[in-house]
């Protein structure tokens, strides 16, 4: 048996940083909300481990702004709820408490999720965009939530099946 070390170049691209993992899993996340207004992410995490995710949409079983349009209640359209609401609603569901857990979402947030967020008993917030209508970090400051902007993680997935990987992608037949 030949045992030995093979070092190998570091991609171009860096390896993510978890607060750079778990933010792009909350842009991951935007991409099914249902309402053109708004495309929001939400990932719940303590300790590293996901607990819950969301993203800004209808309430389970009712139409889509995509499809239906939007509910339009003074400017602000109502249909969907907000990526953390969704993702505190999943966690309520299956259970899950959050308490001291980490929220990283995409959209600063409106002055009703961070209120949310706090009852919930998220301890730190992570962010990478500003939002100028929100009580958010009053809140979070009067409440003693950590809240951490960084700056927004690139977009691109580097999955590469022929360098990462010997499988072969499975494609439909035609
Ligand atoms: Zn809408
Ligand atoms: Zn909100």
């Amino acid at each position: 048996m030949e045992v030995k070390i093979v070092k190998t170049e570091v991609p171009e691209w860096h390896r993510p940083s978890w607060d750079e993992y778990f933010l792009k899993l909350a842009m991951l996340a935007s991409e099914r909300a249902t309402c053109p207004r708004m495309h929001c992410g939400c990932v719940l995490v303590l300790d590293r481990n996901i607990l819950a995710t969301g993203y800004n949409g209808s309430l389970p079983g009712l139409p889509h702004c995509y499809d239906e349009g939007c509910l339009m209640v003074n400017d602000h359209c109502v249909r969907t709820n907000h990526a953390e609401i969704n993702a505190i609603c999943q966690a309520s569901r299956q259970g899950i408490s959050l308490e001291g857990a980490t929220a990283y979402v995409t959209n600063m947030p409106c002055t009703n999720c961070a209120k949310a967020l706090v009852g919930a008993g998220i301890k730190k917030v992570v962010v990478f965009t500003n939002y100028h209508d929100t009580l958010a970090e009053m809140f979070f400051k009067e409440a003693g939530v950590e809240l951490l902007r960084l700056p927004m993680p690139e977009r691109e997935i580097h999955y590469d099946v022929k360098s990462f990987t010997s499988a072969i992608p499975w494609e439909k037949e035609q």
